[in-house]
């Protein structure tokens, strides 16, 4: 039953006094105190419509004393405070708020420092739609083509409102190593996918009026694998799919393994390993090693490194004393195949129809 109650909390976003829809990302712990300083700062509570304060100096320290916290040696009411820069006109690159630089980083959009454990927690609260535009270009190339890119915007705008709605009632929604892929994004924005996630702002996937758990992978070899032989997700909409992409070049990768390489993988000596099963799509589910240990297809990629094992679409024989891999894909092969996408784009298909050839029987909502 919780699936419809999420969506009316976010469908009821939108009319809560500040209309932007925002993700928070932990930037890391500090211990008894941390400096916050930005251009024309200012502070208030931790919510969504907080009344901001001007702060006399650009920088401050917060401190914890007790369960209590300070700002710059006055008592602070509530458990967290958080804080915002001015406008920067300057900075014509990017919109929004000038950075603010807190526990060694330097972010834009709030930062909100909160009592957590016996120190202090600090948690970037960035607008969702800025936070996509500064991911978007690395997790898809910018040369793609428009409807690719768009596509890919809703799938990543699916994702973080569905990890949102997982962990609502949660301090963050998403880990610190996020935040490193944002700012990466950011200094390297594109107009171009800045233009794709303008043309489909609050537009997410759902099914049964719920966000899906839009996952996605850079090429899937030819044919995409189900949502439950790939992460164990058994959901409708992330079934195996044909895909264009198993026509390119690029999606085949070969790689050799050593005895030394293998062993150091496995942490154990073996006389090697024999394929045990795959899923329909052909993709290793189990592996078998010569001393009798069985391990999941995920867990040998994981071990091998997932740049040498591309993908589990592979076949696997011994020749001249190592192990040869020749494989199909990059990556775990649900949800979209970014390739694919690209492909689809090239013979003329919407981002529309991508999204519903790699999620069947979902629905494109506008959500604000
Ligand atoms: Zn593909």
């Amino acid at each position: 039953m919780w699936r419809p109650v999420a969506l009316l909390l976010l469908l009821l976003a939108p009319f809560r006094a500040l209309a932007v829809e925002t993700m928070r990302i932990a930037m890391g712990d500090a211990q008894a105190e941390v400096r916050v300083s930005g251009r024309a700062l200012s502070f208030g509570s931790d919510t969504e419509d907080a009344r901001f304060s001007p702060l006399d100096p650009d920088s401050v320290v917060v401190r914890r004393r007790g369960s209590r916290l300070e700002l710059n040696g006055a008592p602070v009411i509530g458990n967290a405070v958080r804080f915002r820069a001015g406008e920067d006109s300057e900075d014509a690159g990017v919109p929004g708020s000038s950075p603010l630089r807190a526990g060694g980083m330097q972010v834009r959009g709030d930062v909100v420092v909160r009592l957590y454990k016996d120190g202090l927690q600090l948690i970037n609260v960035i607008p969702l739609e800025d936070y996509l535009a500064g991911v978007l270009g690395s997790e898809m190339p910018v040369s793609f083509p428009p409807e690719a890119l768009k596509a890919q915007a809703v799938a990543a705008r699916t994702y973080a409102l569905q990890k949102k709605l997982e962990t609502y009632g949660s301090p963050f929604h998403m880990g610190s190593s996020v935040l490193h892929q944002v700012y990466g994004g950011l200094n390297r924005e594109d107009p171009r996918s800045r233009a794709a996630v303008e043309a489909t702002r609050g537009e997410v996937l759902t099914y049964e009026l719920a966000p899906i758990e839009a996952y996605f992978h850079a090429s899937c070899g030819g044919r995409t694998e189900s949502g439950q032989d790939a992460l164990q997700r058994d959901l409708p909409y992330l079934q195996a799919v044909d895909c264009p992409c198993g026509s390119l070049p690029a999606s085949r990768w070969s790689a050799t393994v050593s005895d030394s390489e293998l062993h150091a993988a496995l942490g154990q000596a073996t006389e090697g390993f024999r394929v045990a099963s795959r899923s329909a799509t052909h993709r290793v589910n189990r592996v078998v090693t010569a001393n009798g240990v069985s391990l999941d297809g995920a867990t040998l990629r994981r071990k091998l490194g997932y740049t040498k094992l591309k993908s589990l679409g592979f076949d696997v024989e011994r020749t001249g004393g190592a192990w040869h891999f020749n494989g199909r894909g990059y990556g775990h092969g649900a949800g979209l195949c970014q390739w694919g996408a690209k492909g689809l784009a090239d013979e003329g298909l919407s981002y529309r129809d991508i999204l519903s050839h790699y999620y069947p029987g979902t629905e494109l909502q506008q959500l604000y």
